[in-house]
């Protein structure tokens, strides 16, 4: 539409012209619209900036004047000294440098700077050493109130510049914006206008004005996006009618009688929301959170045994080959001696196999059906699933959950219940926007008798050492242990890990020398240690004389299981890995791991490896070799050296690496927001979540005033949310 104010090409703002015009495109910035939204990065309050009169010694102060003097020069023995004078209108000020002449370069006489550090008197005059300074534009003071915003640049585009168009388009065209929230709702909210939010954070008279300017518009973004997942929550519940999938007594205990142990506190909690969603005829869409080895799992199964009781198919997904073998060994562990008949359906199928499966399932032969990505693929149709569980569902991303719901459901009318599990707990803020349309049920315990893990980090060759020798008596005492190496075997190993993709991998091994038949350790540096040359090393080295095993995902499959069958029969005492462990091996006598080069492990996994050796009755001991000096690397490594609950790691991994890195950086992309970030303005996306989920309980939300905020939701969130265009 181009009749719309708002789509005007930048360069036609006041002031911009092509060329300028050229440099915002840079930035991504091509229209008005984009102008406007792209909100400053911070401000520089000025209105705090004093005059020489008002300084204290040692009190940290921004003061403002034109540079009158420029002196550099040498000193005593080599040392170099640069003095800048300002004339502040007040009275004098210098800011010093010793021993850094490219100072001198940046400072020319006239211009208008701010230095910021503390002040100190000698001599009659004011002085700061190395004070931090700011280069302020001629029309800085003259136009705003004392409070500068400053914007993200490119190379060339000046921050005068960036600064004046952002005013002139507030000037031209923030009278076209619309405002879609109901004024009622604003003034009850206490938010500022749309346009006065702008104008706000583009011309800020005070700080409190660009603050609460800035508020109401990061709130928005948070707020239509809440509005969408609430809209998309209340059409599950009124509108998705699903099967009735009771639970009896008799059945629960038929159930239980399959366990070997009693269940938790946290399961029975758990299974108590299951099983009231599945008997409530509202489609189900929970996300059950729990940490490692909490026995969600179970919680799963139980609820898969209630709806094939009830009469309907149920179905889990899982994101891999081997989660999914692990899942169906589990389960043909407990159905042992059931009648339920059940199906494993992955990609390993042979064409005929295939075809015959999904005959039995459209026909309903099939009760129970594993599988992975295997089952929402077009041909798979169920005669009546009542239950599907998509298990470590972040690896999945929101797009596909949906797509389970639509392709696998045969009568579009009943649509089955859902359950998604996550591998770890998933951080609030995140919880709250990639399955904030999800009930949430969390358990928080673990089963009886898990041993806690002593978790250290191993610096340097000596420190490794120690740890091969610890390792030697621990395995000569029966234990067994884990190795594993960062190196990607297939894709899947590292999805939910960008940093695996910045580099090529390739394997070190190492050529050995051939005199001492001593195969070198592979290198801790920078390049990735694979599993084969750190098996190959081991074996030979140090762990010389004791039964050594190695696994990665680019193995035969047979050999692959046949490997893990030596392990978990404690035929091998050391398997060396990739991270194919993170799931798929429950050995209760492994209880030692050591992780080569820890850093290059996103958090949530290094803490889902560690999880496999606190199965047993023997104390755990995890081992992080990491040599990086990298402040993020030791951050999170003590993260995990200093707990175990999975939930408060979740919480720290997010604090550092932020959504992106913590979900995989695929569904970061798909973050819907347009100007707020779910890690720094937290706080603001819980207040929005509450109003948003609020104005659709009380149904405000469909009061005519709240249409054209609706329709921008719809416009905004529809197609991501996979909301219908109507009501
Ligand atoms: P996760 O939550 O990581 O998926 P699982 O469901 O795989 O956990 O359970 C981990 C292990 O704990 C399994 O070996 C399972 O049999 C066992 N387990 C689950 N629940 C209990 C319980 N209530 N008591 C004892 N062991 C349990
Ligand atoms: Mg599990």
């Amino acid at each position: 539409m181009h009749d719309d104010p708002l789509q005007t090409e930048v360069q036609y703002v006041k002031g911009v012209g092509p060329v300028r015009a050229e440099l915002f495109t840079k930035l991504g910035i091509l229209t008005v619209e984009d102008l406007l939204w792209d909100l400053p990065r911070d401000v520089l309050d000025l209105s705090e900036v004093r005059g020489t009169r008002t300084l204290q010694e040692g009190v940290v102060v921004s003061v403002r004047g034109n540079v009158v003097d420029i002196d550099g020069r040498p000193i005593s023995n080599g040392r170099t000294l640069v003095a800048v004078l300002l004339d502040c209108g007040d009275g004098y000020l210098t800011g010093i440098w010793f021993n850094q002449p490219w100072v001198l370069k940046q400072f020319q006489m006239g211009q208008n700077v701010l230095f910021s550090g503390k002040p100190k008197r000698r001599g009659g005059r004011w002085q700061i050493n190395s004070p931090r300074v700011q280069w302020l534009a001629e029309d800085d003071v003259v136009t705003t109130g004392g409070v500068l915003p400053r914007y993200r640049l490119t190379e060339s585009l000046r921050m005068e510049d960036r600064r004046r168009a952002a005013r002139a388009a507030v000037e031209s065209f923030v009278e076209f914006v619309p405002d879609v929230v109901p004024e009622s709702y604003r003034k009850s909210q206490k938010l500022p206008s749309v346009r006065d939010a702008l104008a706000g954070v583009h011309c800020p008279r005070t700080l409190e004005e660009y603050t609460s300017s800035r508020h109401r518009l990061l709130y928005d973004d948070l707020f239509e996006f809440q509005l969408g997942l609430a809209l998309k929550r209340r059409m599950w519940r009124t509108e998705q009618a699903a099967p009735v999938l009771p639970t009896t007594t008799k059945i629960d205990a038929r159930i239980r009688r399959l366990f070997p142990f009693q269940f938790t506190e946290g399961q029975n909690d758990a299974i108590k929301q299951i099983t009231a969603d599945l008997a409530s005829g509202r489609a189900m869409h929970r996300l059950l959170q729990a940490d490692v080895g909490a026995g969600k799992t179970v919680v799963a199964i139980y609820g898969m045994l209630v709806t094939v009781a009830a009469g309907f198919q149920t179905a889990m997904m899982a994101p891999t080959e081997v989660l999914a073998v692990q899942h169906w060994e589990v389960i043909e562990n407990v159905l042992a001696h059931s009648r339920v008949r059940r199906q494993l359906l992955t990609g390993q199928l042979t064409a005929a196999q295939r075809r015959d499966a999904l005959d039995r399932i459209r026909n309903g032969e099939v009760d129970l059906v594993i599988g992975t990505q295997a089952l929402i693929q077009r041909d798979v149709e169920f005669r009546n699933l009542g239950f599907a569980v998509i298990d470590e569902q972040h690896k999945f991303g929101v797009m596909q959950r949906a797509q389970f719901g639509v392709n696998s459901t045969a009568k579009p009318q009943a649509a089955p219940h859902v359950l998604v599990m996550t591998a770890t707990p998933i951080p609030r803020s995140l919880c709250l926007t990639m399955f904030g349309d999800l009930d949430v049920t969390t358990i928080k315990e673990l089963p009886p008798g898990r041993q806690k893990i002593v978790t250290t980090r191993v610096r340097g060759e000596q420190g490794r050492q120690r740890v091969w020798d610890f390792l030697r008596k621990q395995l000569a005492t029966g234990r067994q242990a884990f190795v594993v190496c960062p190196r990607v075997g297939e894709a899947t190993e590292f999805e939910g890990d960008s940093e695996h993709r910045r580099t090529d991998f390739q394997s070190v091994r190492s050529g050995g020398d051939a005199n001492s038949g001593r195969i070198e350790n592979p290198s801790y540096g920078s390049e990735l240690v694979s599993a084969e040359a750190t098996f190959e090393s081991l074996r030979n080295n140090e762990l010389r004389g004791f039964k050594v095993g190695l696994v990665h995902g680019q193995m035969d499959r047979d050999l692959k299981s046949r490997t893990m069958d030596d392990f978990r029969n404690a035929e091998i005492q050391v398997l060396v890995a990739t991270t194919v462990i993170e799931v798929g091996v429950d050995v209760p006598n492994a209880t030692l791991m050591v992780i080569l080069q820890a850093e290059r492990f996103g958090l949530s996994q290094l803490h889902q490896l560690r999880g496999r050796i606190s199965r047993g009755k023997f104390q755990g001991y995890c081992f992080l070799f990491s040599d990086s000096d990298s402040d993020e690397a030791g951050k999170r490594l003590w993260a995990l050296e200093s707990s175990t609950d999975g939930f408060h790691i979740a919480e720290t991994d997010f604090e550092i690496r932020g959504p992106g890195d913590v979900l995989g950086s695929k569904q970061h992309g798909d973050m819907p927001l347009k100007v707020a970030d779910i890690r720094r303005d937290a706080k603001i996306l819980e207040e929005a979540r509450k109003a948003a989920f609020e104005v659709v309980r009380t149904g405000d939300v469909d009061s005519p005033e709240f249409m054209p905020l609706k329709v921008r939701v719809l416009e905004r969130f529809g197609e991501w949310l996979h909301l219908p265009q109507t009501g």
